[in-house]
C-alpha cells in the first residue's frame, strides 16, 4: 500500500495517524520537535498540550464542542481515547493530566506497527505521494515560506490582531459622539458607524504614560518576527514615539465634536462597529497585548469610556493559517498541489478539539484516497462537517478568521421556537440530527 506522510504531530497530525494507520495504511510522521522547538511546546511528546489542559464541554447533547467530542468516539479517535483515559474532575468540561495524556498519545503511536516517526523539519513542500501539513499555529518558519510562496502572501496570515469590543449601550454619549471620519458613507447608518471620544493634550499625556507603565504580556522569542505594520500591538506604536498614535490610529482629523463644536480635539479614540445590530463596537487600532485587567484601567480613562463594559479584550498572538476559503477544496486539498492536504489549526479552525476534528478528517479522505474508494464530505448537519465546509466554502474568504465549532456553523434547526427551554430543545435538536447522520456518514 502507498504511504501517507503527515508533517507535525500535534493533535490533528497525531490523530490523523491514528486513523490511517488503523485503516492499514502505513504512515510517516515527520515532527521536528525535539530537534527544532517552538516558543510554546515542552515537550518532544506528540500532542503536547500548549496552553490550557482543557478540551472544554464533554455536553454532547447541548453543547457544539461536546458533539465533536462524540463524533471523534464514535469514529475512534485516539486523542478523545486519551483524553478519556487521563480525564481530571473538571465539571462539565473534560481536562486532563497534560503530560499522561501526551505520553499516552505517544506511547500508542510509538508501538503502532505501522506507524514510523521521523524526527526533524520539514523545510520544502513536498512534490508527489500523499501528505497532510498539520504543522499548527506555530508552523517553522522555513515551511511557512514554502506555503507562502506556493499560496501568495495575502492567503497565509501569521497573527490573530484583537481589539476590544465594547458594548455601544456603556459608552457615555454626553461625551462620545457618532461621526465617520470627513463624514464618509453614503447613508446615515454609514455615517453612524463610528463613535468618537475626544482627548485633550492633558488627557493624551497621561494616557500614553498608562500605557507606557501597563503591565503586558511579554512577547516571546520569534513571535514578533513578521508584524505587519497595520497591526502594531497600541503600546509598540507609543514606545515608538509619543506622538505615534496621536498621527496614526487617534488622529483628530475630519471630525467635529458636537458636544463643544469649538474646541478641537488633541486626539480622537475612534470606534467602528462590530455586528449588524449596533451594539457592540471595537476600539480602531487597539491590538494590544496589555493584560487584561491594565487593559480595562486604560480604556477607561478614555473620555465616555469611564462605564465601558467589554464583550472581548483585546490580544495578539501567533497564529499561522491558511485563507482556507479560497486555498482548499471540499477535501481539504491544496487545490494548486492535491497531493497534499492540509489539517489542524493551520486550515483556520481554532483550538484543540477542532484541531484534533479536522486531522481526523483529512486522514479519512487520505485513507479513500488511497484506498481507490469515494468519500463524500460529512453533512453540514454535523459537527465535523459543519467546521469542514465553513472553512473549505462557507467562510467570507475577505474576511477570514480562525473558528470554533459553535451552532451558527450548523444549518438551521426549523419549527423550534427561542427562549430558555426552547433553546435547550433546539440544541438537542441539532445534536440528535447529527448523530444521525455521523453514524450513516461513518458506515460509508
Ligand atoms: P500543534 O498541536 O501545534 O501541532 C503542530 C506540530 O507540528 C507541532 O508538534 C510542531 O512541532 C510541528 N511542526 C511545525 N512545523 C513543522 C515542520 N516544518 N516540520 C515538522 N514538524 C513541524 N487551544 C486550545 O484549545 N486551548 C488553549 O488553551 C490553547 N492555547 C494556545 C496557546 C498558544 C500559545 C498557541 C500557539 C495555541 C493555543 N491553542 C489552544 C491552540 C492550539 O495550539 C491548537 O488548537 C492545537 O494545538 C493545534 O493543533 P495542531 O495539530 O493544528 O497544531
Amino acid at each position: 500500500t502507498e504511504k501517507l506522510h503527515i508533517i507535525g504531530g500535534g493533535m490533528a497530525g497525531s490523530e490523523a495517524a491514528w486513523q490511517a494507520a488503523q485503516a492499514g495504511i502505513p504512515v510517516v510522521i515527520h515532527e521536528m520537535r525535539p530537534h527544532v522547538g517552538t516558543f510554546a511546546h515542552q515537550t518532544g511528546n506528540l500532542a503536547e498540550m500548549v496552553c490550557s489542559n482543557s478540551f472544554r464541554s464533554d455536553d454532547s447533547e447541548q453543547n457544539a464542542v461536546g458533539l465533536l467530542h462524540w463524533e471523534m468516539r464514535e469514529a475512534g479517535g485516539l486523542i478523545m481515547e486519551m483524553a478519556d483515559a487521563h480525564s481530571l474532575p473538571a465539571g462539565g468540561a473534560l481536562a486532563v493530566d497534560r503530560d499522561q495524556f501526551a505520553e499516552g498519545v505517544t506511547a500508542r503511536l510509538r508501538e503502532h506497527p505501522l506507524v514510523t516517526i521521523e524526527e526533524g523539519e520539514i523545510a520544502a513542500l513536498p512534490d508527489d505521494g500523499h501528505w497532510i501539513i498539520a504543522t499548527g499555529p506555530l508552523t517553522s518558519g522555513n515551511l511557512a515560506e514554502a506555503i507562502r510562496a506556493e499560496t501568495g502572501a495575502e492567503a497565509l496570515a501569521f497573527f490573530d490582531a484583537i481589539a476590544p469590543i465594547v458594548y455601544a449601550d456603556s459608552v457615555d454619549m454626553d461625551k462620545a459622539w457618532f461621526q465617520s471620519r470627513y463624514d464618509k458613507g453614503e447613508t446615515e447608518e454609514e455615517r453612524k458607524a463610528y463613535l468618537n471620544c475626544p482627548m485633550d493634550r492633558d488627557q493624551y499625556e497621561a494616557f500614553i504614560d498608562a500605557i507606557l507603565a501597563a503591565d503586558k504580556t511579554e512577547f516571546h522569542e520569534g513571535e514578533t518576527a513578521g508584524y505587519f505594520d497595520g497591526c502594531l500591538p497600541i503600546e509598540v506604536m507609543a514606545e515608538r514615539g509619543r506622538e505615534t498614535l496621536r498621527f496614526g490610529p487617534m488622529k483628530p482629523v475630519g471630525l467635529t465634536n458636537p458636544h463643544q463644536p469649538d474646541v478641537k480635539a488633541y486626539a480622537v479614540v475612534q470606534l467602528r462597529r462590530d455586528n449588524a445590530l449596533g451594539t457592540l463596537f471595537n476600539i480602531v487600532g487597539f491590538q494590544t497585548k496589555m493584560k487584561y485587567g491594565a487593559q480595562t484601567d486604560v480604556f477607561r480613562m478614555i473620555p465616555g469610556l469611564e462605564d465601558a463594559k467589554f464583550a472581548r479584550l483585546g490580544g495578539i498572538h501567533r497564529n499561522t493559517f491558511l485563507n482556507s476559503p479560497t486555498l482548499l477544496d471540499d477535501q481539504m486539498r491544496l487545490k494548486s498541489r492535491p497531493n497534499i492536504r492540509f489539517a489542524g489549526q493551520i486550515t483556520g479552525v481554532e483550538g484543540y478539539v477542532e484541531s484534533a476534528a479536522m486531522g481526523l478528517l483529512a486522514a479519512r479522505f487520505a485513507i479513500a484516497e488511497i484506498t481507490g474508494k469515494e468519500l463524500t464530505t460529512p453533512p453540514a448537519e454535523t459537527a465535523m462537517g459543519a467546521l469542514v465546509t465553513h472553512i473549505t466554502g462557507g467562510a467570507e474568504a475577505k474576511t477570514f478568521q480562525p473558528m470554533n465549532v459553535n451552532f451558527g456553523l450548523f444549518p438551521p434547526v426549523e419549527g423550534l421556537k427561542g427562549g430558555r427551554r426552547g433553546r435547550k430543545d433546539r440544541y438537542k435538536a441539532y445534536t440528535d440530527r447529527a448523530k444521525e447522520l455521523w453514524k450513516g456518514w461513518l458506515a460509508q
